[in-house]
């Protein structure tokens, strides 16, 4: 096998854990032992693995159909699943395009929003770029790449891509800057709202959204928000638009849409963006779009159960003070000797350690050393991620915190000493 963002080279000497089964926020590997899943399996579970309820949806549905598709067909879990997400989502959005990923979520966005505005025609077809941030991260599709802006992950495909404005994140007067000379030629802002994930957990300041919404309001851009990672929760509101009552044109929903079963992704738009899609079948204004699995019944039937659980355990309730003892409990790992800065919101957070040399992979050993200590965390260069359950016990959590500060603490004792600044 090759492994998604791995260097092979030294993999298989690393010994790879071979996960058994899972139960709730644990992960139980192959040899028996057991594993806080500091990571909700890459961001994805919400209520924790195997839960009954999801567990028998997926199993009913099993019952009828595993698959069938929705080029020419359509089936009542996708028409549930549409309504009970338009009816959640921020206000203005009213229609449901599936997929099977975040990345595909986002490509599908950038494809509707540019097809968009060819159909206007006129003025409104010169309206053909993309604004992005630096340090976004959207997939790993041609497309998603091209709006993202990692240069770690993205740099070297730069010949392929499409070309884009990039804006400060967080920074309101660069992107008025770029859209004061650009607006007119510009089809949408791409932006994941309120938290950016894969750039290390960085927070944009409050107030940041809403001014991005009415500067595309302004300048009659779209707005695509990209939640894959913050939706279903995560920033302690059902989606992060919430924050700041903003309405995006199009909402990218992946990762968590399954509580974390199946691969599914929708994009959800606006009558607006629908209605331009609208005329003769000669006329070919249709979205030619859509993958095989778009939409799958198994998939659907576990989201729709996910948002009941949502319901029935009161998930966002009982999340809130979840979230301040987090805060809490990451006050002295802020304080250990190689962390530079600890970055939160809701239940995501990313711990940065500062000023050690590349190669010695820091977050990488602090992995490690939280397997070790029973803890499966994943970082981004060096910046520790922690991004548990929604449904973690707080006495879990607690115990996620502390096996991560110890783990810091006994990579940061066995590197070498910190370049200074
Ligand atoms: C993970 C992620 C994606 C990509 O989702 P995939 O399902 O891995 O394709 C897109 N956008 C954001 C913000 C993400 O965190």
């Amino acid at each position: 096998m090759w492994h998604p963002f791995t260097q092979q080279r030294g993999w298989e000497e690393e010994a790879p854990l071979f996960i058994e089964h899972a139960e709730g926020a644990d992960l139980f590997d192959t040899e028996g032992r057991h594993y806080i899943d500091g990571v909700s399996s890459l961001w994805c579970t919400v209520h924790g693995h195997r839960h009954p309820s999801i567990d028998r949806a997926v199993r009913e549905q099993l019952g009828r159909v595993a698959h069938t598709t929705m080029l020419g067909l359509s089936h009542p879990p996708a028409v549930e699943l549409a309504r009970r997400l338009v009816g959640l989502a921020p206000p203005g959005l009213a229609r449901v395009f599936y997929s099977d990923s975040g990345s595909t979520a986002v490509e599908v966005a950038l494809k509707m929003a540019f097809q968009f505005w060819q159909q206007q025609g006129g003025e409104a077809a010169r309206r053909t770029r993309f604004v992005s941030l630096r340090g976004a991260y959207h997939g790993d599709t041609v497309g998603s790449v091209s709006v993202g802006g990692i240069d770690l992950f993205h740099s070297i495909y730069r010949p392929l891509l499409f070309d884009t404005l990039t804006a400060e994140p967080g920074d309101a007067a660069d992107l008025e800057r770029i859209l004061d000379s650009h607006g007119h030629e510009v089809a949408a802002v791409v932006v994941e709202p309120i938290v950016q994930g894969a750039a290390g957990i960085l927070l944009h300041p409050p107030g940041y959204l809403r001014d991005v919404r009415d500067l595309c309001d302004r300048h009659g851009v779209l707005l695509i928000c990209d939640e894959v990672a913050v939706g279903f929760g995560r920033t302690g509101r059902m989606f992060a638009c919430e924050h700041e009552g903003v309405s995006p044109d199009f909402l990218c929903l992946a990762k968590g849409i399954t509580g974390g079963y199946l691969p599914l992704a929708a994009t959800l738009t606006s009558e607006r963006i629908y209605e331009g899609f609208l005329g003769r079948f000669e006329e070919f204004r249709a979205f030619f779009h859509g993958h095989t699995y778009t939409g799958n019944p198994l998939a659907c039937a576990a989201a729709l159960a996910s948002l009941d659980v949502f319901e029935e355990e009161q998930t966002l309730e009982r999340l809130q003070p979840k979230i301040a003892l987090l805060e809490d409990l990451l006050g002295p790992v802020a304080a250990l000797p190689g962390v530079a800065e600890v970055r939160q919101r809701g239940l995501m957070c990313g711990i940065a350690l500062a000023g050690f040399p590349i190669e010695e992979r820091m977050g990488h050993r602090v992995t490690l050393e939280a397997r070790d200590r029973g803890a499966i965390v994943r970082p981004l260069g060096d910046v520790v991620i922690l991004m548990p359950p929604l449904s973690i016990s707080a006495e879990k959590l607690t115990r996620l915190v502390e096996i991560v500060g110890a783990a810091i603490a006994a990579a940061v004792a066995a590197a070498p000493l910190p370049v200074a600044a």
